[in-house]
C-alpha cells in the first residue's frame, strides 16, 4: 500500500500525542536552553563548572552540587545522570532552572582526598559560624573564613543566582540532613523520594563554616545535605536523579 505524505503526518502525530512528552523521538525533543559557566580554576588546575538548564530569570532556581569532599564521588554520578536526562529533553516546569555542579573540589577529587589541595575541608570554610579548627586534620577549617578559592567561587555564584534551593551531595551516612528549620518540609519530601531517612544530623558538636549553614543564613534558601550510602549502585544513582527532579517540580508547584 502506498502512503500519501498526509497519512505519514497523521501517523507521526498519533505517535507523539499517544506517548505524551516525546522523549526518545530525537527529531521532536526540545531540550531546555543550556549554558556552561566556569566558576573557578583551582590551585592544581582543576575547573569548577556550573551547567545551567532553563532560563536565568526563572522563578524556581535549584543548584545541585555533586561533590564537595573529593573522596565522596557518588553525587557526581547523580549529576551526570541528571545532565544526560536534561540534555535528552527531560522537561522541567515552566519558569524553572537547574544548575548542576559536578564537583566544587576538583583537586580533592583528583587526589581522592576529603580536603582541597591546601588541606582545607571546604565544608568548614564558609563564613557562617566559622572558627579555626582541625588544623592538620581532614577537617581543617582553613586559616580564615572563605579563604579558599572553591568556597569563594561558590559564594559568588550563589549570591548571583539567589537559588531557591541548594542540594549538596555527600557520603556515606545514608540520610538527608534537615538541620535547617526552613528546609525541613523540602528535606522530608526529598528523603521520601530518595528512600532515605530525614533527620537532624549536624556535626560532632556545633557546626562551624558549613555550606548549608551559609546558604540558610545568608541566602535564606533551602539548604539540604544529602548523604548517600558508602556503596551506590546504578539504581541508586537513577533514583537519586529522579528525586532531584521531583523536588524541583515540587518546589515549582
Ligand atoms: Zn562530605
Amino acid at each position: 500500500m502506498k502512503h500519501s505524505p498526509g497519512s505519514w503526518v497523521k501517523v507521526c502525530l498519533i505517535l507523539i500525542l499517544g506517548f505524551g512528552t516525546p522523549i526518545g523521538f530525537s527529531g521532536a525533543v526540545i531540550a531546555l536552553p543550556q549554558a556552561t559557566e566556569v566558576l573557578a580554576t583551582t590551585k592544581q588546575g582543576g575547573v569548577i563548572r556550573a551547567v545551567q538548564f532553563g532560563p536565568t530569570s526563572a522563578a524556581t532556581r535549584v543548584v545541585v552540587i555533586g561533590q564537595m569532599h573529593g573522596n565522596e564521588p557518588a553525587g557526581r554520578r547523580v549529576v551526570r545522570d541528571l545532565t544526560t536526562s536534561l540534555e535528552n529533553g527531560e522537561a522541567l516546569p515552566a519558569d524553572t532552572a537547574i544548575w548542576l555542579i559536578s564537583t566544587m573540589n576538583p583537586d580533592g577529587s583528583a587526589a581522592g582526598t576529603r580536603v582541597n589541595a591546601l588541606g582545607v575541608d571546604l565544608n568548614r570554610n564558609f563564613p557562617q559560624g566559622w572558627r579555626e579548627q582541625g588544623r592538620a586534620t581532614a577537617r581543617w577549617s582553613g586559616p580564615s573564613a572563605g579563604s579558599e578559592i572553591e568556597s569563594l567561587a561558590l559564594m559568588g555564584f550563589l549570591d548571583r543566582i539567589q537559588p531557591t534551593a541548594v542540594l549538596s551531595f555527600h557520603q556515606p551516612f545514608a540520610v538527608v540532613d534537615i538541620t535547617h528549620a526552613s528546609s525541613r518540609a523540602a528535606g522530608r519530601q526529598l528523603a521520601t523520594w530518595l528512600g532515605l531517612p530525614a533527620r537532624v544530623v549536624g556535626c560532632p558538636g556545633p557546626c562551624h563554616g558549613t555550606l548549608t549553614g551559609w546558604v540558610d543564613d545568608h541566602l535564606s534558601a533551602i539548604a539540604l545535605t544529602v548523604e548517600l550510602p558508602a556503596r551506590v549502585n546504578s539504581l541508586r544513582v537513577d533514583r537519586s536523579a529522579a528525586a532531584v527532579l521531583r523536588l524541583t517540580r515540587w518546589l515549582a508547584r
